[in-house]
């Protein structure tokens, strides 16, 4: 089926003009975002957008650009799509008190393999498998994520992964050489004492 943007793309050359390409629904362009929590532990909750919520991972390591270096990512709840935005501090007593920083965010687009069946991303994340390249203000790139043990939610442990591009760079660490908001440009320290 041909998309409702498809004249409109054929008709542009897209390195030539500035137009814009359009969220074409094919490209199934949506959002992520990582967020840093300072709760009992440190970790950075990865999260991505689906069509009604965005499904949550908290990876203590954070993800990294070094190809095929696995991460442990444990799911949690899905977050309400306004949530991407938040940074703040929850009160300490409080389900994951400690302070939230907006750590990188962007788009992520499905990599569909030719030979298979294209599938939702809905599907994909029930099947435990997902593939997808990431265009963040830190992350770029093709990440896979596999699920390793569980199936009922927030019981799942997966792992999460670079995938071997022209993106991969195993001497990036941007978890410790670029550790400030993308949202406000602030540090932990700084969202902790400013937010209330
Ligand atoms: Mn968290």
């Amino acid at each position: 089926m041909k998309s409702p943007l498809h004249q409109y793309t054929q008709k542009r050359n897209f390195s030539k003009s500035p137009e814009p390409k359009g969220r074409d629904g094919k490209r199934n362009r949506h959002h992520f975002v990582i967020q840093k929590h300072d709760a009992a532990q440190l970790h950075y909750d990865f999260r991505l957008e689906m069509k009604d919520s965005f499904a949550s991972w908290a990876v203590p390591k954070g993800l990294s650009t070094a190809a095929n270096e696995k991460r442990l990512a444990i799911r949690t709840e899905d977050h309400p799509k306004d949530y991407a935005d938040f940074e703040g501090n929850i009160p300490k007593q409080e389900y994951g008190g400690g302070t939230v920083m907006v750590w990188d965010n962007g788009t992520y687009e499905p990599i569909v393999d030719k030979d298979t069946e294209p599938k939702s991303m809905e599907a994909a994340l029930d099947q435990g498998s997902l593939k997808f390249n990431l265009r963040g203000k830190k992350l770029q790139g093709g990440y896979a994520m596999a699920r390793t043990r569980g199936k009922d939610g927030d019981q799942e442990q997966w792992v999460i992964f670079k995938l071997d591009d022209d993106c991969a760079d195993a001497r990036r660490n941007p978890v410790s050489t670029q550790p400030k908001s993308v949202k406000s440009g602030r540090s932990l320290k700084a969202i902790k004492r400013e937010e209330r």
